[in-house]
């Protein structure tokens, strides 16, 4: 591994706004979802937005969504625990999904223990966010919800040294099959939201996988052992918005 290629991963993933260092916010006590609001200027929008993530997806609104296509390719990643999350930073920016003619690229994916959007008021034990922006600058979050059955192989590949301790980094031998982290079934449920930690910023497009992946008991609790804590903001008010299919 070469430390410009460490430095490179570096400087790409400080430009995304998810790695933004201002206010200190987590998810237990003073620091907690519910005060994120009051920590910094900054995060007001966590507070004040009409358009907040995650939601429980209950009343579903039938629209025959266009499917989208995906271009993922077996890709190297670096897995980084920020103390908030466990997070897979690329060194290429080779992969990409493709929605009403607008390509965007995938920054990073990372996971929530449990799930943060709830379907029907149900939390799945594990939840990933797989993060793109488009030339615009444009956010679309794929959500793909687990349950646990059989070892997810890709988890395995990637979680195979699992950065501890927050702050520490380990660049994951093996290639991640990307493609192997979505459902085969491609349909999902839609809807306009927000970032899910502090700026809380909106504008961001949600795209939640109906079919689920699982992964095993033994690889949840390697997770959350990892991150000690649970890592979900809470269900937000709709105010209005729909949810499509
Ligand atoms: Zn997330």
């Amino acid at each position: 591994m070469s430390l410009r290629i460490v430095k490179t991963a570096f400087a790409v993933a400080s430009l995304f706004p998810l790695f933004a260092c201002s206010a200190h916010w987590s998810y237990q006590g003073a620091t907690s979802p519910e005060h994120w609001g009051e920590l910094s200027q900054e995060f007001q929008t966590c507070q004040s937005g009409k358009n907040q993530s995650p939601i429980d997806i209950d009343n579903i609104v039938t629209a025959h969504l266009t499917p989208f296509s995906n271009h993922y390719h077996e890709s190297p990643a670096l897995l980084i625990n920020n103390g908030h999350t466990l997070q897979a930073n690329f060194i290429n920016n080779l992969n990409t999904i493709e929605l009403a003619g607008i390509v965007s690229h995938l920054q990073q994916f990372h996971f929530h223990a449990p799930s943060e959007h709830t379907l029907h008021g149900k939390h799945a034990p594990l939840e990933m966010h797989l993060v793109h922006t488009s030339a615009k600058g444009d956010i679309t979050v794929v959500a793909v919800l687990f349950e646990t059955g059989a070892a997810n192989r890709e988890l395995a590949a990637l979680w195979q040294h699992l950065p501890t301790r927050g702050g520490s980094t380990a660049l994951t031998a093996q290639h991640i099959d990307m493609a192997a982290l979505l459902p085969r079934d491609k349909t999902y449920w839609r809807f306009s939201g927000s970032l899910t930690t502090p700026p809380c910023s909106e504008g961001v497009t949600w795209l939640v996988m109906k079919q689920p992946l699982t992964l095993s008991p033994q690889q949840l609790d390697a997770f959350k052992s990892a991150l000690g804590h649970a890592n979900n903001r809470p269900t937000q008010q709709l105010y209005g918005r729909l949810v499509v299919e």
